[in-house]
């Protein structure tokens, strides 16, 4: 049993000399520098960790760079801490820290406070972006004049949506712009690994037709060549829904692939497989958005009756025979017969 030199309590353990109280007494036990930067960058709001860019709430931003700055003098262990912080004015935040600590056993509080000052700059990614950098164009083009401004933009969306899908693991890829040109779009991409994605995930949606040609454009800093890769993205006549002609028969083309495509005979219901390189025999009779809705009269097993959309006359068509008709079925036209399209 030792005892306290300042107060003389007989104590277990003593710090310097001191009983726990006494050592406590006075002293701070936690410390906050004046004043923590933290880099935010004015363009896109992340938040800078030396060279890493982070999306967070800002808030929490501010008060996490309190907290990793707060020293505790080591004879005290943290129990718990609140954490508070105000807007002084712009760009300047108090944060104050509440602390329980134990202190060779006892429990003691302490506070401390700083000043957060957020430093506008710009990431890596926006400075980029800013700057017009880019790695890949993908180019998407209509194979001709038959395919439409719908099929164009879904094409679009679909490529700003593996940009969208990739960037939430890695900050460094981007759309650095998009253009309208003749025929098509062009997307200018931060990465050519991305310009590759994009152009193979098009090419197996779409059974489109890809080219890539790469471009040195100049040397990396340790010497290597720079490239710049152009993916060509030439979208085909046809799209999935569309009634389509092949080997002489008729079809609706059910589901394309980077196999190829699944279509639907529309004599016999039946479905079948077009391979790949087969599909640059596809011909696109009838679009999908171009298929009319012809009223339903009457419905029986394999057949039912409907109305001509063109002279309402009653005409009876073949359909599967498992098939539940609603009020109205679409329907193409082949050789001046309807057919029933599923
Ligand atoms: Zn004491
Ligand atoms: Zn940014």
């Amino acid at each position: 049993m030792s005892f306290c030199v300042k107060c003389g309590k007989d104590t277990e353990n003593t710090i310097n000399g001191l009983c726990a109280e006494c050592f406590i007494d006075g002293r701070k036990l936690t410390s906050l520098p004046h004043h923590v930067d933290v880099k935010v960058c004015a363009n896109c709001g992340d938040v800078g960790y030396g060279e890493r860019w982070v999306t967070k709430d800002l808030e929490d931003a501010i008060e996490e760079a309190a907290v990793d700055s707060l020293s505790i003098i080591r004879e005290a262990k943290p129990v718990s801490m609140e954490v508070s912080s105000s807007e002084q004015e712009k760009y300047t935040h108090v944060v104050v820290i509440d602390s329980i600590l134990d202190v060779g056993g006892c429990i003691a509080e302490d506070t401390s406070s700083t000043i957060v000052r957020l430093k506008n700059t710009v990431c890596k990614r926006c400075s980029r972006q800013l700057g017009n950098y880019y790695e890949a164009i993908l180019q998407i083009r209509a194979g001709s004049k038959n395919v439409s401004q719908r099929v164009m933009r879904e094409a679009q969306n679909r490529a700003e949506e593996t940009v969208d899908s990739q960037s939430v693991s890695n900050r460094q890829l981007f759309i650095t712009k998009t253009e309208e040109v003749q025929g098509g779009i062009d997307i200018y991409l931060s990465s050519i690994s991305l310009g590759k994605a994009i152009a193979k995930d098009l090419s197996d949606a779409y059974c489109a037709e890809t080219k890539e040609a790469a471009k040195l454009v100049g040397q990396t800093e340790d010497g290597q060549g720079m490239f710049r890769v152009t993916y060509l993205v030439r979208l085909p006549d046809f799209h999935a829904g569309d009634v389509v002609q092949f080997e002489g028969r008729y079809f609706k083309l059910a589901r394309v692939s980077g196999n190829g495509a699944k279509v639907i005979d529309l004599m016999n219901f039946r479905e079948r497989s077009i391979k790949r390189p087969d599909m640059l025999s596809v011909k696109v009779h009838e679009r999908s958005e171009d298929l009319r809705e012809a009223t339903v009269v009457s419905r029986g097993k394999g057949e039912i009756q409907i109305l001509s959309p063109s002279d309402y006359s009653a005409v009876d068509i073949s359909v599967p025979d498992d098939l539940a008709a609603g009020d109205s079925v679409k329907v193409t036209d082949i050789d001046g017969a309807l057919y029933y399209v599923p």
